[in-house]
């Protein structure tokens, strides 16, 4: 069953067992549905133990969505079978690993708020404080991170004194993650790697766990995750890499292509099966995708082709400003649902999440329900901060940065003196807070209010504590921290600001409920965990009815019927930031457009506005990126607002022959062995001088007649 309807390649890839397995291959190919047809062929042929089977996803949706999949083809096993990022599997790793690692079991993971305000704190009274932001601070150690420099490297190739201050600011910060027991997003990767790596019995135990490892998107990892691999991949294991170089778009954030290029020299004895049938896109798209990306060099060339008959033509559209292009792209979107194209069939993506409102509010007008991925807006609310700081200290008593958050939350007199005081008290003491609230009195300095305050919050703090502690469901600790904090007395449902809190906090208790009911017995600490790391792409919900609303970020590895691509505008894509900007960023900007294309099934539009205002950038116009779509030059003319038809980017109206010596811009000059008429396209088979011929579809890069040798009729099809 897991094999039906699969092509030879892919069958292949599915139930290959000779050893480490890369499948490099473009966009639509099916990487994603091999990776969950060989997890269902490893379980349902018995190959190896369900629990030793690890699927590595780029987004914790992705890995539900897999794990059903899976459960679809083989009910029993899919559930044993460990599926996540790279993120919750290492926090996973941490969890079992408390005691010999030496950090809590319950450790808080830090967002990027809570990091601000770590390093905030410690910023103050050094050198740098006023020429270097917490959020500054927070990229360069982020750096350092994933390329695995430790403080004391870092400050030892430092170029520049403000360098070495940010160094050794590193060097405090870690410190202070490690006496509040918590973690950062970087740390759970890079300690793990260091945990595994070790040649001890706890890092050989690791590299013997699992039999088969999956992991999707590849071309995404960061060194770090790439060493864990390689660590987890021990001898005994087989690792299977899906991926396309095509698609890597977080270099910025750390992510080496290189590492798939690199994989068959991590992994001795790979074999890799390239996919070149694309089961997604129309041939128009398919070929306005190709010819965009083949304008980037360092790439492993590709051939896609699809047997999709044309479909509708690829459609530029240049429009005034922003709202006139949000108003355009929402009436078309009106126009395909009374066409019978549901909205939940269709995104609109873009470049950076501020373009999203004026979507929202052109949504509104035509009476179309949206819904906007990309921001994590729930969890960023202050309301459900508060409740998760509550949650935090409860299952970690070491979380200052949590307890700092809530101790005048709600009001309660406590000011930020005796806060200070608390919490330096607090540290000198090494008590548990509970313990050292109910003995506020005897701190020197406190006021009689803040004293009995704290002495409330600390019998609080231990009833919750103890029934959290006693594994509670997670959503009882909810319930016990909103009443006992005084949370919920403090908000008044008569005003607005009031019932929306309330509203957040309900679908908060909700979600709390949720979990439990789908991971009894896992308690606060697993909830924690796993809101800790949701991250933006984990909002979207492919079943609702609505119009998606998301970056292009964030739209890897989806795909919907119908595509926008709004604001194809020179400095928007390209996104150009002042003073960094190389010609690496520019292909990896390129790329970022090829994935947000290749989301698309049956229909894609590009757009862009004439005009836009976007502070201290000067921004506007059509994208270079347009041009470069176009198969022949002369089809796509960006045309000035409205005075022109909207160009249609098409197939240039060429016939092939067999014997036509042709150039292609890749692969240089070669003879037509074969052609065979597909929908608007051709598929030719040429003969480059290479090993083997290739087949190509024409359309996704120009392929010239450079001379018409004649001879021989076409094949029809
Ligand atoms: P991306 O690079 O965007 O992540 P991918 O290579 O992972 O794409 P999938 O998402 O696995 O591709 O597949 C793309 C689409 O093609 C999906 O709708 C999938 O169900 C369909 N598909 C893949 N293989 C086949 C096949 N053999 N027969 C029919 N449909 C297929
Ligand atoms: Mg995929």
């Amino acid at each position: 069953m897991y094999r039906a309807g699969l092509n030879p390649e892919q069958a292949e890839a599915v139930v290959y067992l000779g050893g480490h397995l890369l499948v490099l291959a473009g966009a639509g190919s099916g990487k994603t549905r091999v990776l969950t047809c060989r997890i269902a062929h490893l379980l349902a042929e018995r190959i190896v133990e369900p629990r030793r089977i690890l699927a590595v996803t780029f987004t914790n949706k992705a890995a539900g969505e897999m794990k059903e999949r899976v459960g679809r083809l083989s009910p029993a096993d899919a559930e044993r079978v460990r599926m996540g990022t790279f993120h919750s599997i290492c926090a996973w790793i941490l969890r079992r690993e408390a005691s010999s690692g030496g950090w809590p079991e319950n450790f808080s993971i830090y967002d990027a708020d809570d990091q601000k305000s770590l390093l905030r704190s410690l910023l103050r009274n050094t050198p740098i404080e006023t020429k270097v932001t917490p959020g500054a601070a927070q990229t360069w150690i982020s750096r350092w991170k994933n390329s695995m420099v430790d403080p004391g490297k870092a400050e030892d190739s430092a170029e520049s004194d403000q360098e070495r201050e940010i160094a050794r600011l590193y060097a405090a910060y870690q410190s202070a993650l490690r006496r509040n027991g918590a973690f950062d997003f970087d740390d759970l990767l890079t300690v793990v790697h260091g945990y595994i790596r070790q040649e001890t019995d706890a890092g050989s135990r690791y590299s013997r766990m699992f039999g088969h490892i999956l992991v999707d998107e590849y071309q995404d990892t960061n060194l770090v995750q790439r060493g864990i691999l390689k660590s987890l991949g021990g001898p005994g294991s087989s690792v299977c890499a899906v991926g396309d170089d095509d698609q890597s778009i977080y270099g910025w954030r750390g992510a080496r292509v290189s590492n798939i290029l690199d994989f068959p020299e991590d992994f001795p004895g790979t074999r890799i099966i390239r996919l070149e049938r694309n089961y997604r896109s129309t041939p128009a798209i398919l070929a306005a995708a190709s010819s965009l990306v083949s304008f980037n060099r360092g790439r492993h060339g590709k051939a896609l082709w699809t047997e999709r008959p044309a479909g509708e033509p690829v459609r530029a559209r240049s429009l005034a400003n922003p709202e006139d292009e949000a108003a355009w792209i929402l009436k078309e979107v009106s126009d395909l649902s009374s066409r019978g194209v549901s909205p939940g069939r269709v995104a609109v993506l873009y470049r950076t999440n501020a373009q999203s409102r004026v979507f929202e509010s052109a949504a509104l007008l035509e009476g179309i329900p949206c819904q906007v991925i990309g921001s994590l807006r729930f969890y960023e609310r202050e309301e459900i901060k508060d409740i998760v700081a509550w949650l935090r200290v409860l299952a970690n008593p070491g979380d200052r940065i949590s307890l700092a958050r809530v101790l005048n939350k709600p009001p309660r007199g406590i000011g930020d003196k005796s806060k200070a005081l608390f919490l330096a008290g607090l540290d000198a003491s090494g008590a548990d807070p509970s313990e050292f609230m109910k003995r506020a009195g005897r701190i020197p300095g406190l006021s009689r209010g803040s004293i009995s305050s704290l002495e409330a919050l600390g019998s609080f703090l231990a009833g919750a504590s103890a029934l959290a502690a006693g594994g509670a469901p997670a959503a009882e600790v909810v319930d016990a921290v909103l009443a006992g904090s005084g949370m919920l007395d403090a908000l008044d449902p008569s005003t607005v600001e009031g019932s929306s809190r309330l509203e957040n906090i309900d679908e908060f208790r909700r979600s709390a409920n949720e979990y439990d009911s789908l991971h009894p017995g896992s308690g606060l600490a697993g909830f924690l965990t796993t809101i800790s790391l949701m991250t933006t792409s984990d909002a979207y919900d492919s079943g609702a009815d609505r119009l998606s609303l998301m970056t292009l970020h964030c739209a890897k590895g989806l795909e919907f019927d119908t595509v926008f691509i709004a604001g194809v505008e020179e400095g928007l894509i390209p996104f150009i930031r002042a003073g960094r900007f190389g010609p690496d960023d520019l292909e990896e900007e390129r790329r970022l457009l090829y994935v947000g294309m290749t989301r698309a099934k049956d229909r894609l539009y590009l757009t862009w506005a004439e005009r836009r205002a976007r502070p201290g950038v000067t921004a506007g116009g059509v994208s270079r990126f347009v041009s470069e779509v176009s198969l022949d030059s002369g089809s796509t003319v960006p045309a000035p607002a409205a005075a022109v038809p909207d160009p249609v980017i098409g197939v240039p109206d060429t016939r092939f022959s067999r014997g036509n010596v042709i150039h292609h811009p890749r692969y240089g000059m070669g003879t037509v062995l074969k052609a065979v008429r597909r929908g608007g396209e051709w598929q030719l088979t040429i003969d480059f001088g290479m090993d083997e011929p290739k087949t190509l579809l024409t359309g996704y890069v120009p392929i010239t007649i450079v001379r018409e040798k004649g001879g021989f009729p076409v094949d029809a099809v």
